[in-house]
């Protein structure tokens, strides 16, 4: 089955019956995963929901101190829009970096936070950015803060009858300039090894608050509270990082890379983020 629907209400109408069906939206992670070797006629089908046609979803905004990306947002918008304030250039340039030009042009934030790899560039980001996830149903809306969204490899909080409406972003985490940082075998067209976004509030030279993730590093990409404590009253250049500092972090051995070096590659990201 593939149904496009023209409105939110029939698509939530679709997404609450009794039909298994998965939403599409730029089709960058659900096309490739399912022709694995075979040819497409060979690949096996699933019902699919095209969010393409429905109002709403592509619009940006701001609405009781929240920034508003609607789920139809691409990469490629994200990465022109130079009027986002500082705290959007960690967002931006993991835009910039993500696949290559045809997949900004097709492929979603939204889909990326749903999608729920480790690797998922948009996340460290958002996480940095305090971001929340809002969701619709036939039984309401709801709005979850990101950390809550994101389970485990490729596991949300998003119920089965669920669509993702918009990504909100608090404006006063937007005010603070922040940065991405990100590893791969080679510099583009590459999934991450590790990456890092990281955003610092100065005051008079010193830091006043850190904010401060890393993805492909653990299950679900992380912040870590306790080296961002440790950096406020610290002038950025002062900040000496500890492997310990990074103790929330549980990095896997994988083809890419092996935990050990994933671990080594965070510690100095992080440290090149603070020092730009
Ligand atoms: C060649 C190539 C290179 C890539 N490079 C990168 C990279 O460098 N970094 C990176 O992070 N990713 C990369 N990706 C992965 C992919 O492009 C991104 O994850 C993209 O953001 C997914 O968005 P999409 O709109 O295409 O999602 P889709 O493929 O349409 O959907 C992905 C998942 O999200 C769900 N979904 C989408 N929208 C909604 C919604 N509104 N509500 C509920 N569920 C929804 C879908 O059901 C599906 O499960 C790459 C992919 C390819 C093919």
């Amino acid at each position: 089955m593939y149904a496009r629907p023209t409105s939110l209400d029939e698509a939530l109408t679709i997404l609450g019956g009794q039909l298994p069906i998965r939403v599409l939206a730029g089709g960058t992670d659900i096309f490739p995963a399912q022709v694995p070797a075979a040819t497409w006629e060979a690949a096996p089908r699933e019902a699919l929901l095209d969010v393409s046609r429905v109002p709403g979803l592509d619009g940006i905004g701001h609405a009781a101190g929240m920034i508003r990306r609607g789920a139809r947002v691409t990469w490629a918008r994200l990465r022109d829009d130079a009027a986002l304030p500082p705290g959007f250039a960690a967002l931006r340039e993991a835009a910039r970096q993500v696949g290559g030009r045809q997949i900004q042009a097709r492929g979603t934030l939204a889909g990326n936070l749903c999608n729920a790899s480790p690797a998922a560039d948009g996340v460290p980001p958002l996480l940095v950015l305090e971001a929340e996830v809002e969701l619709a149903s036939l039984a309401g809306t709801r709005c979850l803060p990101l950390r809550d969204f994101l389970l485990g490899p490729r596991r949300t909080a998003r119920r089965a009858d669920e669509l993702v409406t918009a990504i909100l972003i608090p404006e006063r985490a937007a005010a603070d300039p922040s940065v991405f940082l990100k590893l791969g075998a080679r510099t583009h067209l590459v999934i991450s090894i590790a990456m890092v976004a990281a955003s610092l509030r100065l005051e008079a030279g010193r830091i006043a608050a850190a904010r401060i993730a890393v993805g492909a590093c653990s299950a679900v990409a992380r912040r870590l509270p306790g080296l961002e404590a440790k950096l406020v009253g610290l002038r950025p250049g002062e900040a000496r990082l500890a492997l310990e500092d990074l103790s929330a972090l549980a990095p896997i051995t994988d083809i890419r890379a092996d935990a050990a070096y994933r671990r080594e590659a965070a510690r100095e990201l992080v440290r090149r983020a603070l020092a730009a």
